[in-house]
């Protein structure tokens, strides 16, 4: 199968063109930072406007690029949420749009679908069921991913999600957003061991996560003056390893799935890629994580979520809504509130 993907839920436009046997025929993102710099974080109507503009050029590119034609395409696939209201409904209309025009299904993916089955698009020996930790911008999770649309939350964040947390130690560095690259950037000249910050929920019973007390003793330590910008970001993002780690480990331990799998936008820093190599390793099990560029948002792993619900027969009517939230696990998402 032959699938366009298109993914505009947060500042990311992208398009993409995958095949059924994992071969990416085309992809295309294009970034808003310019746009949302002057911000110091993402503007939902900028967002919004942006995805509009860009949008249709960067679908006829991708399928310029692959030498193909949208009647060769077998379905289209969509964000349809969760994420910013404005820029879901721009995709999610123009794949409505495209299929309705060019008499192809259209496939309505949940974008943490996405994350969750990217790795399946570069590691074709990643079989159901898998041990993943879902670490993006807006989410902090250990989903068992037992098959196409079947998910079993194990843990979330309390608080903070990860990359939420590295937007916001950035900002009290001064560093400029996203600030999970420019973090690690500058961990790199710095001492992960100078700056005690906490480490929430290490130890405690249940595989959840914390980072708003990080983020607190980050905003202390720069306020403090007594240690470099670099001694912070390499201590703050050795302090996210560690809680990652260690609930990582807790999970695995209860988990019986071969493969512990890492996947969103945190998942390109490279000290977390292996510190959870090393976990996997030594709890004995297959460690699967895609290449930085998959793990940030992009369009080639909606595309790849669609082919695997095309090739189940999962699509969707024209009429499915864009949502703003999407849980994967709307079970576990019912019990919020009541603690996590
Ligand atoms: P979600 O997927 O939860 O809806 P999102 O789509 O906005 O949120 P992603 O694009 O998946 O999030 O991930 C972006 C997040 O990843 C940002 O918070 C960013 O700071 C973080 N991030 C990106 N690269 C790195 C890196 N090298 N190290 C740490 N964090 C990173
Ligand atoms: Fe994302």
């Amino acid at each position: 199968s032959l699938i366009l993907g298109l993914e505009s839920s947060c500042d990311d436009t992208a398009a993409a063109l995958v095949t059924g046997d994992r071969r990416i025929l085309a992809q295309a993102v294009v970034g808003q930072n310019d746009a949302h710099r002057p911000y110091g974080g993402v503007v939902p109507e900028i967002a919004a406007r942006a995805h509009v503009q860009i949008l249709p050029d960067l679908i006829r590119h991708v399928l310029a690029e692959a030498n193909t034609d949208i009647a060769e395409v077998d379905a289209i696939a969509a964000t349809a949420g969760p994420g910013l209201i404005g820029g879901v409904m721009v995709g999610l209309l123009t794949g409505k749009g495209l299929a309705l025009s060019a008499g192809k299904p259209l496939v309505a993916v949940n974008h943490l679908e996405g994350h969750a089955l990217s790795p399946r698009l570069v590691d074709p020996d990643l079989d159901f069921p898998y041990l993943l930790l879902l670490v993006s911008g807006g989410h902090c999770q250990i989903l068992e991913v037992l098959g196409v649309g079947d998910y079993r939350r194990v843990a979330t964040t309390i608080d903070d999600a990860a990359g939420e947390a590295f937007d916001k130690a950035a900002k009290l560095l001064g560093l400029p957003y996203p600030g999970g690259p420019a973090i690690e950037q500058l961990a790199k000249e710095g001492d992960p061991g100078a700056v005690p910050l906490p480490r929430p929920l290490v130890g405690s019973g249940e595989p959840h996560f914390s980072f708003a007390g990080l983020k607190s003793a980050v905003q202390r330590a720069a306020a403090s003056g007594d240690h470099s910008p670099a001694d912070i970001a390499a201590s703050f993002q050795q302090a996210v390893v560690d809680c990652l780690v260690d609930r990582a480990r807790l999970a695995l331990e209860r988990s019986d799935a071969p493969t512990l799998v890492v996947a969103g936008g945190v998942a390109a820093n490279q000290a977390i890629r292996s510190a959870l190599q090393q976990l996997a390793t030594g709890s004995g099990r297959r460690f699967s994580v895609p290449p930085g560029w998959l793990c940030t948002d992009n369009a080639a792993m909606i595309a790849w979520a669609g082919a695997e619900r095309y090739e189940r027969g999962m699509v969707d009517d024209l009429s499915v809504p864009a949502r703003a939230r999407w849980p994967l696990d709307p079970e576990a998402e019912k019990v919020r509130g009541a603690g996590v």
